[in-house]
């Protein structure tokens, strides 16, 4: 991560308001509160995530003859993050503020903190008796300092008035690191794993104990009681009062997956069997992954619940640096016929002492976010390391049989794995512009415009009577409608004046909007009967078009 980006926080506030304004996302459990790290995506969210999903399949698996795809359980037997080394390993080193008890990454706090100092906090009890409170304060300047010490002093003294502060002149002698948030002390770093850990089966903290509660013959149990279901299923696998349900019960553990990849490598064999392909061939998948982020953070960008789509080329050893090289290329080239513009993308050769131990060679490919430039996707070399993992832990061959030169070996691996959230928030950033259309009246506005590219907008073309009281006007746009349904998203509009219709259709990215007008019904010149007005997103040009050709106009156009 490049921390001294050039950022533009405006343009990402004003992305963010969108995405919830017109519905292409919205904080998960919002009129709770919301669930930190967690998105739902609305109507048009939805829709742009699935043609990203969609379009990575059908290049991915549906145009090659050496893919196919997989969809994996997320609840993930224990054994695989073992061996994977996720449950030592995946972890991001945490430091926690003395003061706050905020966590954060380590590797995301300044290594240090240019101003720290001593301050005086005056501080009257509930009796206006005054104290002083002397605290160390790190921030970045002596005003920053200031405003933390403030902060502060509503932890250390919840219940009592802040009168003033004093700060010490000059610097502390040991400018270390503090807590981005109040200035405060950090703790040393500490591994903290990034997996969600649950449990299967019918165990529940409140049965840990002596014995199982009874359940009535209608299942009820009192309020905290599970679904009867969940109880009778307990009694009965657990079977008597001396084999009490435990929470701790190691062999009900399972975790929800921080990545695709390992049921792919799990599933190498059977797949291998069944598939009966020749290497070199992908094992593909796309599906949700689930890491408790420490700093969730940047709207969907870090979230503790994301899909990824991944694709696992399995090859001969001599074969994989080639195909490192290859699938790099691969996925730029995705990453442009998905509308994102080549210079917004960066390929980052991750270094030898940044690469997980078992790569030979790893490229990041990176966006420039609003918020600076950062990964999109990991490109990576992995070797035989996962299979030979898999192997060693199952006791099970992962080994791969060469028919023509007979040998027996353990397949390496190239990985392209991205992030949907991440390409879908870039696509969204991307597209994001404001600039001047002319309203009804032919004076000039400025309008947010979506320059989505057709094949991901969610809504391909929308359709307008040119008013809303004219019955054949409107019988005619709703046969367009038909016409259109079975090839893509349409969506009918008939509330307002033309340039407002097109405004909102421009601000979700819709590239096509079609008019009906009087024309169309051939009441002015025959000739134009059955024709339409086709308005293209970008440019605002319009042209006529024949109804019967729109659709095929529109289709090649989409695709
Ligand atoms: P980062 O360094 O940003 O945490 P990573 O290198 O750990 O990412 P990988 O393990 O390589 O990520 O995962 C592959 C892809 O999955 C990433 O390139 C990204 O697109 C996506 N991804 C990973 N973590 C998250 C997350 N917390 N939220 C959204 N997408 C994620």
């Amino acid at each position: 991560m490049n921390m001294d980006m050039f950022t533009d926080a405006q343009r990402m506030e004003k992305v963010v308001r969108l995405c919830k304004r017109r519905g292409f996302i919205f904080q998960s459990s919002e009129i709770y509160g919301g669930l930190n790290g967690v998105w739902d995506y609305g109507p048009l969210g939805v829709e742009l995530k699935r043609n990203l999903k969609n379009y990575w399949w059908r290049v991915m698996v549906h145009e090659r003859d050496d893919v196919v795809g997989l969809d994996g359980s997320i609840l993930t037997h224990p054994a695989v993050l073992k061996a994977s080394g996720h449950v030592e390993g995946f972890s991001d080193p945490m430091v926690e503020c003395d003061v706050c008890r905020r966590r954060y990454r380590s590797d995301q706090i300044p290594l240090t903190t240019p101003f720290r100092t001593l301050v005086d906090l005056i501080v009257s009890d509930r009796e206006g008796k005054a104290h002083v409170d002397s605290i160390t304060v790190g921030g970045d300047s002596r005003r920053d300092v200031h405003d933390k010490a403030k902060i502060q002093s509503k932890y250390l003294h919840p219940d009592w008035k802040l009168d003033s502060i004093h700060l010490e002149p000059g610097h502390a002698d040991d400018p270390v690191r503090s807590c981005p948030h109040c200035g405060g002390e950090l703790s040393d770093a500490r591994p903290f794993n990034l997996m969600f850990k649950t449990r299967v089966g019918p165990v529940d903290a409140r049965w840990s104990g002596p014995s199982i509660l009874p359940v009535s013959a209608t299942g009820t149990i009192g309020p905290a009681a599970p679904p009867p279901s969940v109880m009778l299923a307990g009694v009965a696998t657990m079977g008597s009062k001396d084999t009490p349900l435990s929470d701790d019960d190691d062999a009900a553990v399972a975790y929800l997956r921080p990545e695709t990849a390992q049921s792919i490598f799990v599933q190498f064999k059977n797949i291998l069997e069944v598939a009966r392909k020749k290497l070199p061939f992908g094992i593909a998948q796309i599906g949700k992954a689930f890491r408790n982020e420490i700093n969730p953070r940047n709207f969907t960008f870090r979230s503790r619940e994301f899909e990824q789509m991944e694709l696992e080329y399995f090859c001969r050893p001599e074969d994989g640096m080639e195909l490192l090289e290859y699938w790099k290329e691969e996925r730029l080239k995705f990453y442009e016929n998905i509308g994102i513009s080549r210079a917004n993308l960066h390929v980052l050769d991750v270094p030898d002492e940044e690469r997980a131990f078992y790569s030979e060679g790893t490229y990041d490919i990176e966006y420039d976010f609003p918020f600076g430039r950062q990964e999109l996707e990991g490109v990576a070399y992995r070797t035989n390391y996962d299979l030979s993992q898999h192997q060693k832990a199952s006791g099970k061959s992962l080994e791969y049989f060469d028919e023509q030169t007979k040998e027996r070996f353990i397949p390496h691996v190239v990985e392209p794995s991205a992030g949907v959230d991440r390409t879908v928030l870039a696509m969204i950033c991307e597209a994001y512009a404001e600039d001047q259309a002319p309203n009804d009246k032919g004076e000039m506005e400025s309008r947010i415009v979506l320059r989505f590219h057709p094949r991901m907008a969610p809504i391909k073309c929308a359709v307008f009577p040119l008013l809303k009281n004219k019955e054949p006007l409107v019988a005619k746009a709703k046969e367009i409608i038909t016409l259109l349904r079975p090839h893509m998203t349409v969506f009918y509009d008939e509330r307002g004046a033309i340039g407002r219709r097109y405004r909102r259709q421009d601000e979700i990215g819709t590239p096509f909007g079609v008019t009906v007008d009087f024309e169309t019904l051939g009441e002015r010149e025959p000739a134009m009967r059955d024709t339409v007005t086709l308005r293209h997103r970008d440019s605002m040009k319009q042209e006529r078009v024949a109804i019967k050709e729109l659709a095929n106009i529109l289709t090649s156009r989409i695709r």
